[in-house]
């Protein structure tokens, strides 16, 4: 099957990789997996030795032939965009323990992917993912760092992330252009309790311009609230936003 560019199919071709991300999971036959973009089935064969019940989301309609081969009573194909789905009542009638995601998926969808599933409003373990290398780079970004921005602090106060295993170009047919990496996200189950989308909204002020001051940026909000977080921290009037950490910019929300 030729693969399509527009629909960033690089199909996993790695053993070792597969076998790596399927370990990650670890789920039991009374869980659930939903997979995001199966492709012609490399996760989802490995993945369907679990027993789980599984539900797989993908796009190209063209893979029927390949996947319908995997469907039976508890691995159902969705052929539609995941991005369009409503993850809730796709699930609501399968008994499940726990949940688990996994998604090999074009990379100029990664963000609005974990956006999607974070504004789903669902329970789930984890959510284990190949992204970009130097998507992964923001992701794990620390403050001080050129990669530090809106998306670190937004996913890193939602989830726990880690680094599974650094994937080589080569792990894949065709060949991509650029070096991938797998990453667990873990929802954190001792969130600070805030309004996420107002908190976003402040973030998004806070990182608008990356080389100008959090008090330029901030200018429609009352900055003496701001300083008393910063002083607090022996942080100065001219601190930029990359040089705050996630806990620091929730004091500093939470106080406003
Ligand atoms: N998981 C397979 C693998 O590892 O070999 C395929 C990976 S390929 C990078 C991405 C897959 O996601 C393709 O099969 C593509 O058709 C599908 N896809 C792309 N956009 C999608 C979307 N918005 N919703 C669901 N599937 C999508």
């Amino acid at each position: 099957m030729k693969a399509k560019k527009s629909l960033g199919q690089n199909f996993l071709i790695d053993k070792s990789i597969i076998s790596k991300i399927v370990t990650e999971v670890l789920v039991c036959n009374n869980d659930l997996i939903i997979e995001i973009g199966p492709g012609c089935g490399a996760l989802t064969k490995e993945l369907k030795k679990y027993n789980s019940n599984m539900l797989c989301y993908e796009l190209d309609s063209d893979l029927k032939g390949v996947l319908k081969l995997l469907e039976n009573d508890k691995v159902k194909i969705i052929w539609q965009d995941f991005l369009k789905s409503n993850i809730k009542d796709d699930i609501k009638n399968i008994k499940y323990n726990k949940l688990f995601i996994v998604g090999n998926l074009p990379y100029y969808i990664t963000t609005s992917i974990i956006e999607h599933i974070m504004d789903s409003d669902i329970i789930f373990e984890k959510l284990v993912i190949m992204v970009q290398k130097e998507v992964a780079d923001r992701f794990l970004a620390r403050p001080h760092s050129k990669e530090y921005g809106y998306i670190t602090v937004v996913l890193n106060y939602y989830f726990e992330i880690n680094r599974v295993i650094n994937v080589s170009k080569y792990a894949f047919n065709p060949v991509p252009k650029v070096e991938s990496v797998v990453l667990s996200l873990i929802p954190k189950k001792e969130r600070e309790i805030i309004n996420f989308n107002k908190y976003k909204e402040f973030l998004k002020k806070c990182f608008s311009q990356k080389r100008k001051t959090l008090k330029n940026n901030l200018k429609e909000y009352d900055w003496n609230l701001v300083r008393e977080v910063l002083d607090k921290h022996n942080l100065n009037e001219n601190v930029r936003a990359e040089e705050i950490s996630g806990e620091i910019f929730i004091e500093i929300f939470k106080n406003m």
